[in-house]
């Protein structure tokens, strides 16, 4: 039996160029797109598994990175955005005729990643973004319908395309966190 991942990794993750200068994000709508403009090289990207992150039609992970939200530009047609769910922890900023999420944007300066907005890197017209590094929340793609005896399988591939699976984020990444909890703690006190 075939594993599917995400069509951008299935056949093997791509290597970044190491130099991407930035690109256009497009949503999949023919007639008016919406554009938004990313200055720089994306960040942490990975396979998530979460039920919220954007995932193309078949897939069962996302693919989501971050970038500093001051290289995030509306470009053409932002009229079309409406944000997913305004209660939610991360704004995500979808095209109100595709579906596609163009970008998640946190708003809460206490938070973590505040600084820091959520995109697709596979809607990028350009190449030579960064890899994927690794698969988040890869326990959660069960919520959307996976079988727990699909697991296994969804595990062996995610290690053979060298996206280690977490169950939660990154090691990197849950200390990031852990430091900026202590940190407020620390003030708080
Ligand atoms: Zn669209
Ligand atoms: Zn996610």
């Amino acid at each position: 039996m075939t594993v599917h991942i995400h069509p951008a990794v299935d056949n093997g993750v791509k290597q970044g160029s190491g130099t991407f200068a930035g690109g256009t994000l497009v949503c999949k709508c023919t007639d008016r797109p919406v554009k938004i403009g990313i200055k720089g090289d994306v960040a942490h990207n990975h396979a998530c598994g979460c039920t919220k992150c954007w995932k193309p039609e078949g897939a069962t992970f996302s693919i989501v990175a971050v970038v500093p939200r001051q290289n995030v530009t509306v470009l053409e047609n932002g009229d079309k955005l409406q944000i997913v769910d305004p209660s939610a922890v991360i704004q995500r900023y979808a095209c109100k005729v595709c579906g596609t999420h163009m970008y998640g944007r946190i708003e809460n300066t206490g938070h973590p990643f505040y600084g820091l907005d959520f995109i697709h890197p596979e809607l990028f017209q350009e190449g030579g973004w960064a890899a994927p590094g690794f698969a988040a929340f890869v326990s959660s793609v069960i919520e959307s319908g996976v079988k727990p005896e699909e697991m296994e399988g969804i595990r062996a591939r995610l290690k053979e395309l060298g996206l280690e699976p977490y169950d939660c984020l990154s090691p990197p990444l849950m200390d990031a966190i852990a430091t900026h909890t202590a940190k407020a703690k620390a003030k708080a006190a």
